[in-house]
C-alpha cells in the first residue's frame, strides 16, 4: 500500500479536480482513497509514505497515437535525402527502414520508446507498428517490450498493400492472431486493435477483407489524408473520398482511431462525427512533413472527439499539446483558441479512447480507478487553483519535469531512475543493434513509387 501525497492533486474527476495539499492511496493496481495529506496520513500510518515535495500529482498521461518502431531512426540521415513532398518522405526514409526491421530491431525500438515513454509521464500508449522485415508475430515482440517497462499498449500491425499480395495478407494474419492472443488472455495492460497503413496504400478488397477479418471485434487503427495523397488515390482509383470509402469498406466507428486527417473535406468531417471514430491530431509530426495543419476547430464544432498523439515525432504529450495550441492559433489566427481544446484533447478524449480499451477510471485519480500516477517536479510561482491548472500544466511543464510515474500500481520510475529495467545495458544493446540496422537501410535501394502501386493497380485493372 502506497500514499503518494504532500503535492497539487490533479485528478481529472469532475467531483474533486483539484487539491492543493492532496494525496492518494494505492492499494494492489487501484486509487482505494483520494483526500488531504495530513487526513490520509493519519487514517493510513502503514502505507508507504511517496513524497511529492510540493510537486504536481497527476494521472498518467495518454499517447493516442504513435509509432514505437520510428525510434530506430532518431539521428539517422538517409545519404543523398531530399525529400521534395511527404511520399518522398515515406518512399525513402519510412517505409525504407520498415522494410529493414527484423524482430531484434522491433524489439529494441519498442524498448527504446516505452522506455522514453515512461520518463516523460506516459503510462498508455495506442502504438500503430509497421515492419515488413519480420511481420509474423513483431506485436508480440512490441507488447513484451512494453510489458517489460510497465506500459498499458493498445497494439497493432498497419496492413498495406504497397509491397504487394503476400505481404499485405502477412499484416492482416498478425492482427487477427494477435486480437486472438489478447482475446484467449485478457489483460489490463495489453490490447489490440486491427491496424491499417492508409486509404492510399489499401484497396478497397483489402480493407473489406480487413473488417470480415475483424469482424467486429475491435476498432481499427488507420492513418487518413495525412497528405493530400489518400484523397487523390481514392478519388480516382474508387470513385470516393477516404472517409467515405472507409465507411462503406466497414472501418469506420466508435472504437476505430483516425489518425491526422489534415486534407479531410468537412463533408467527410461529418461522416466521421456520425461514426463516432477518434481522430488523433499530431501536430508536430505533420508540421514537421510538411503536410498542413488539421481543422481542429471545425472538428470539435461538429462533436468529433478529437484526440492528441505524438507519431513518435516526440515522446513527450505535453511538448505536443503546446504544438497544438501554437499551430491551431496561428492556422485560425484566433489567440484565443487552442489552450482549453488542447486540455480537452489530452486529459478527456484521450482519456474516452483509453476508456474503450482499458476500461473505466483510466486517465482519473479516483476511488477505484486504475492506479497509472506521475508527480511532476513543478513548483508554480504564480497561483495555481481549480481554474487555471491546465494553463500551467500545458504551458509550464514538460515531460522531462516528471519525476515519477506509476502504471496499475506498480512503480516503473523514480528519481528518473527506471525501476523495470536496466535502462544503462538496454541502450547499450539498442545502439550496437541499430548500426547494423542503419548499414542496412544505407545500401539498401529507395522504394520506388511503382511497386508501391502496382498491386493497386493490378486490382483496379482486374
Ligand atoms: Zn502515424
Amino acid at each position: 500500500m502506497y500514499l503518494i501525497g504532500n503535492g497539487y492533486l490533479i485528478t481529472h474527476d469532475p467531483s474533486l479536480p483539484f487539491m492543493k495539499n492532496g494525496a492518494v492511496l494505492i492499494e494492489g493496481d487501484a486509487v482505494r482513497d483520494v483526500g488531504d495529506t495530513g487526513k490520509l496520513s493519519k487514517a493510513y500510518p502503514k502505507a508507504q509514505f511517496i513524497d511529492a515535495e510540493g510537486g504536481v500529482i497527476m494521472p498518467g498521461l495518454i499517447n493516442a497515437h504513435t509509432h514505437f518502431y520510428s525510434a530506430a531512426l532518431r539521428g539517422y540521415s538517409v545519404p543523398g535525402f531530399h525529400p521534395g513532398c511527404f511520399a518522398d518522405v515515406l518512399l525513402m526514409r519510412s517505409w525504407r527502414l520498415d522494410r529493414e526491421l527484423d524482430f531484434r530491431d522491433t524489439v529494441n525500438a519498442a524498448y527504446a520508446s516505452a522506455m522514453e515513454a515512461v520518463k516523460n509521464g506516459v503510462t498508455t500508449v495506442f502504438d500503430h507498428h509497421a515492419g515488413y522485415g519480420s511481420v509474423s508475430g513483431s506485436l508480440m515482440g512490441v507488447a513484451g517490450a512494453a510489458g517489460a517497462v510497465g506500459l498499458r499498449a493498445c497494439c497493432c500491425f498497419e496492413t498495406s498493400c504497397r509491397l504487394g499480395y503476400s505481404d499485405e495478407k502477412a499484416a492482416e494474419e498478425e492482427n487477427e492472431n494477435f486480437i486472438a492472443f489478447c482475446e484467449k488472455q485478457p489483460s489490463g495492460m495489453l490490447k489490440a486493435m486491427f491496424g491499417l497503413h492508409a486509404p492510399f496504400t489499401l484497396t478497397e478488397s483489402s480493407l473489406k477483407s480487413c473488417a470480415a477479418r475483424n469482424a467486429g471485434r475491435t476498432g481499427f487503427h488507420i492513418h487518413v489524408s495525412e497528405s493530400g495523397d489518400d484523397a487523390f488515390v481514392s478519388t480516382h482509383t474508387f470513385g470516393q473520398l477516404p472517409a467515405e470509402l472507409l465507411k462503406n469498406c466497414g472501418i469506420l466507428g466508435g472504437r476505430t482511431i483516425l489518425a491526422h486527417c489534415v486534407h479531410t473535406t468537412e463533408s467527410e468531417l461529418d461522416t466521421i462525427a456520425e461514426s463516432g471514430s477518434f481522430v488523433v491530431n499530431n501536430p508536430q509530426s505533420n508540421m514537421s512533413n510538411a503536410v498542413g495543419c488539421a481543422d481542429a476547430k471545425t472538428m470539435l464544432s461538429k462533436g468529433i472527439k478529437l484526440c492528441l498523439g505524438t507519431d513518435n515525432f516526440t515522446p513527450d504529450m505535453l511538448e505536443s499539446a503546446r504544438a497544438f495550441i501554437t499551430a491551431q492559433r496561428d492556422k485560425t489566427g484566433d489567440p484565443s483558441f487552442g489552450l482549453n481544446e488542447a486540455a480537452k484533447l489530452l486529459f478527456e478524449n484521450n482519456r474516452l479512447l483509453a476508456e474503450e480499451y482499458f476500461g473505466k477510471g483510466i486517465g482519473t485519480i479516483k476511488p477505484g480507478a486504475p492506479a497509472d500516477i506521475i508527480i511532476m517536479d513543478y513548483k508554480p510561482y504564480t497561483p495555481m487553483d481549480e481554474s487555471n491548472y491546465p494553463a500551467h500544466v500545458l504551458m509550464g511543464m514538460s515531460g522531462r519535469n516528471c519525476v515519477f510515474t506509476m502504471a496499475a500500481g506498480r512503480i516503473l520510475m523514480r528519481g528518473r531512475k527506471l525501476l523495470t529495467v536496466d535502462e544503462a545495458a538496454l541502450a547499450e544493446r539498442i545502439g550496437k543493434s541499430t548500426a547494423a540496422l542503419w548499414e542496412r537501410i544505407s545500401a539498401g535501394e529507395a522504394m520506388k513509387i511503382v511497386p508501391a502501386f502496382m498491386y493497386m493497380m493490378e486490382e483496379k485493372m482486374g
